[in-house]
């Protein structure tokens, strides 16, 4: 494969080695992005309007407006044939949502997209088609790594996107009719027993740090702590809930789908248990945090 000198980045075309785009770039940060490889023989696209069409369907999937219309994705494709004389190989194209300069889950209502293309001259009709290729199998994965913290992001974007749609700040991802996390978030509730429950460690969750130094905390605290699946009408009906991560700590769930948790306001357990995460890092929690005390 030989990537072709001239590429298109949003509007012009330009030499693929200078090509810039943000590191804020939503594409880079989050994986919200769409993208299509159409086929190039003897200089012509191969199946387009099925590559448009998909491309179509799934930046409305995404949220991404789509930024060309009509014949324009067309042309630009034609236009990079051209100018790199083009005659068997791939164009790749990509449409990102866009960089603000920010990194925030749900990002601005609207997306200015980040549109490339760049065209790779190879042979469609090679040795693999002669030869024949050889396979394994494994696993499919897609995406049931949340044990590794990876940028694959979409899902959790487009969750705080519905999230604040419906008026509210994160969503409790389920699956199989159980709580996973929260979508930035391990998530926590106490029962109607006061027992701490919060999903045990397994490829389904992130194993969150501070998750982990909540649990080191517990250790003498008189809270006991069960570590299993719960379903989404325990959290609804649970006497507290909270979330916990780096970026917001241990924050209390006073609403789920509308409705109040437990007595609506943080509850003792949350209290007792932001209190002295706080008191482990240091902070000074009669000043900055006296409604943990009680
Ligand atoms: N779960 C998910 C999906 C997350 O994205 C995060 C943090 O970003 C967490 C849990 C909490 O992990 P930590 O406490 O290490 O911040």
């Amino acid at each position: 494969m030989t990537i072709c000198t001239t590429a298109y980045l949003n509007g012009a075309f330009c030499s693929a080695a200078d090509a810039r785009i943000s590191p804020f770039d939503r594409g880079f940060l989050f994986a919200h992005a769409a993208y299509e490889v159409t086929a190039v023989y003897g200089g012509h696209l191969v199946d387009f309007g099925g590559h448009v069409a998909r491309l179509d369907r799934t930046l409305a999937g995404i949220g991404i407006p789509n930024p060309l219309s009509g014949d324009g994705w067309g042309k630009v494709h034609r236009d990079l044939i051209e100018y790199n004389a083009l005659s068997e190989g791939l164009i790749y194209l990509q449409v990102t949502a866009g960089s603000y300069g920010l990194r925030d889950f749900a990002g601005p209502d609207e997306f200015e997209p980040t549109v490339f293309l760049y065209a790779d001259e190879k042979p469609l009709i090679g040795a693999a088609a002669r030869d024949g290729i050889k396979v394994i199998f494994l696993d499919d994965t897609r995406w049931k790594r949340r044990d590794m913290k990876t940028t694959q992001l979409l899902s959790q974007a487009l969750a705080y996107r519905t999230a604040r749609e419906a008026g509210a700040d994160t969503a409790f991802m389920v699956e199989d009719g159980r709580v996973t996390e929260a979508a930035s978030a391990n998530a926590w509730i106490v029962n109607g027993e006061g027992h701490l429950v919060t999903r045990d460690l397994s490829p389904s969750i992130l194993p969150g740090i501070t998750r982990a130094g909540v649990v080191d905390l517990l250790e003498g605290s008189g809270i006991r702590l069960v570590e299993r699946a719960f379903t989404p009408d325990e959290a609804a009906g649970a006497k507290e809930v909270f979330t916990t991560s780096a970026g917001a700590m241990i924050a209390p769930v006073v609403a789920i789908e509308g409705k109040p948790v437990g007595s609506g306001k943080p509850g003792p357990v949350t209290r007792q248990i932001q209190r002295l995460y706080y008191q482990s890092m240091g902070a000074d929690v009669a000043n900055v945090a006296p409604w943990t005390m009680g």
